[in-house]
């Protein structure tokens, strides 16, 4: 079957093969098993339904809730030879009749449709006349309310299909992958013990970055002079950053542009033109630019502040390299991201349980900042999809020039600390209890008469810090959920302050830098 599909690929399509996951999606539609695919936008969605189209008898659905979407996916169908047809409210009440005419009389082999139909009584009688082989969920995350896009007409999805007269094989696609999301999406659309793909999330030809301690202002002086003439995106967090940034840039002689909510309309139609059309080399903007922006040079993407969360993260560094070329996202971490980032969950998201949600997605977020593991495995197991290698080669941390060192005498210090405050406390404190600082919070609290305060009074207090967030992000440590985290100990700690384990982390050797004068 799958050789079919694969000929249809080329006869249709003129693709030479698949890429990594249609096989497996159409082989599983094709096997009759309902199947749930989490595919980033661009990964090759439509041909995973639109072949076991092909191949199947009858029509196959497919839900979609976007108009213009709708329409361009029919035009291009039609220009490659396949019969399809859509409805929607675009439509009069006399060319629906006529389209669903054509459906009873086998004329398409897809029909897409807009979930706000599928309620309407005609509308459920027309299908009982059909023969439904395969009904395709297309953003099936519209169904959950915790997905980005709630939209309750998709709630009558699961309904529709329970009333056509032979239950067609269901494929939901979606790019959002987090857990919640998935369980609704099967739930509600009744998807029957589904085979779940999470598939297309590598981006290869993109290298990964985390730069820790380092002055932002300076490295990004070093880095544009670096790559001139490349095309660039800076993202900070703040109007006022972009602003300030900008304006040094341009003092310096570079072709920027900025863009942030805080500008004019025409303003900032103008520069995103002008940054499209290459005419301005480097944008640098707040997360509101980038949307529906298809800009294939872009080389690199810096994030001068951490985001919120992955997911905000890779979309926004994934506007790197569209044209598969080797391209770079660097994202700059200083401590100061995290409380900003805290202050904006705490100031916008009201409902506990999502608060709690949001800031469990922050915290995985200050991970990748601190993981000493390979970051696109990072970022492909955070979406759900395994990495084909532990090492990919072209991340900060596989190509760090670090050693692997033994630091369990390091951790034991931390973690007794950890012990001695009952676990009850955050990590500045732990920080500073262990470097000994003389602070009002550590004297107020008696911490100062502690077995374990100032044992680590020769790191400097940063790398103490930095110190506990990689043994949060590799799991010797954990930190509770809310505004402000507390740590404790996980089995893995106890079992190295037992002695029954030890702590082996890649210490970067520091590369040595020019000295720099203006900071
Ligand atoms: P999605 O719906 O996941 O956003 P599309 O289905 O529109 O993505 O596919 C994105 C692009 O990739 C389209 O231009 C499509 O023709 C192309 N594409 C999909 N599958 C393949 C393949 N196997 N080989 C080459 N190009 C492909
Ligand atoms: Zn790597």
């Amino acid at each position: 079957m799958l050789e079919k599909a694969r000929s249809l690929l080329q006869k249709y399509y003129g693709y030479a093969d698949f890429r990594p996951g249609q096989g497996q999606i159409i082989t599983s539609l094709l096997e009759g098993r309902d199947t749930l695919a989490v595919m980033p936008t661009g990964a090759g969605k439509s041909l995973c339904f639109q072949l076991p189209a092909l191949l199947l008898p009858g029509i196959t659905v497919v839900i979609s809730p976007l108009i213009s979407l709708m329409k361009d996916q029919v035009d291009a169908l039609h220009s490659v030879g396949i019969p399809a047809a859509f409805i929607n409210s675009s439509l009069t009440m006399a060319e629906v009749r006529e389209r669903l005419n054509a459906a009873r009389r086998n004329q398409y082999k897809l029909l897409y449709i807009a979930p706000e139909r599928l309620a309407s009584e005609p509308f459920q009688a027309a299908f009982k006349e059909m023969q439904v082989s395969l009904v395709a969920i297309d953003e099936a995350h519209c169904v959950s309310q915790w997905g980005h896009d709630f939209r309750p007409s998709y709630r009558a999805v699961g309904p529709f299909i329970a009333a056509l007269p032979d239950r067609p094989v269901i494929g939901a696609f979606t790019a959002t992958a987090t857990e919640n999301v998935k369980q609704d999406i099967i739930g509600l659309m009744e998807l029957a013990n589904p085979a779940v793909y999470v598939t297309g999330f590598d981006r290869p030809n993109l290298s990964f970055a985390v730069i820790r301690g380092e002055n932002k202002q300076n490295f990004i002086r070093q880095y544009v002079s670096a790559n001139r003439n490349r095309s660039g995106i800076i993202y900070a967090a703040t109007r006022n950053e972009v602003d300030n940034l900008y304006a040094a840039l341009r003092k310096n002689g570079y072709s920027a542009g900025k863009y942030h909510a805080g500008l004019p309309d025409e303003e900032r139609r103008q520069n995103q033109e002008a940054f499209i059309q290459d005419d301005c080399e480097i944008m640098v903007a707040t997360n509101a630019f980038g949307m529906g922006i298809d800009k294939s040079n872009v080389r690199y993407v810096i994030h001068y502040n951490m985001p919120k969360n992955m997911e905000a993260y890779y979309q926004e560094a994934g506007r790197a390299g569209r044209d598969g070329e080797p391209s770079e996202c660097i994202l700059l971490f200083g401590a100061q991201d995290t409380m900003l980032q805290k202050f904006l969950i705490e100031q916008t998201v009201t409902d506990p349980e999502r608060k709690m949600s949001e800031f469990g997605k922050l915290q995985a977020m200050v991970d990748y900042c601190h993981t000493p593991q390979c970051l696109r495995r990072y970022i492909l197991a955070y979406f759900g999809e395994t990495a084909a290698a532990d090492e990919c080669g072209n991340c900060s941390n596989c190509k760090e020039d670090a050693e692997l060192a033994d630091i369990t005498l390091e951790a034991q210090k931390v973690f007794s600390c950890v012990l001695r405050l009952k676990e009850r406390y955050g990590a500045t404190l732990i920080a500073d209890v262990l470097k000994g600082a003389k602070n009002k919070r550590v004297l107020q609290g008696g911490f100062n008469t502690l077995s374990v305060y100032g044992i680590m009074q020769e790191y400097p207090l940063q790398e103490i810090k930095d110190l506990i967030n990689r043994l949060i992000a590799t799991e010797y440590l954990c930190l509770t959920e809310s505004e402000y985290p507390v740590v404790k100990l996980t089995p893995n700690g106890v079992a190295v302050l037992k002695n029954q384990a030890q702590v082996w982390q890649k210490v970067p050797r520091r590369p040595q830098r020019t000295a720099d004068t203006n900071s």
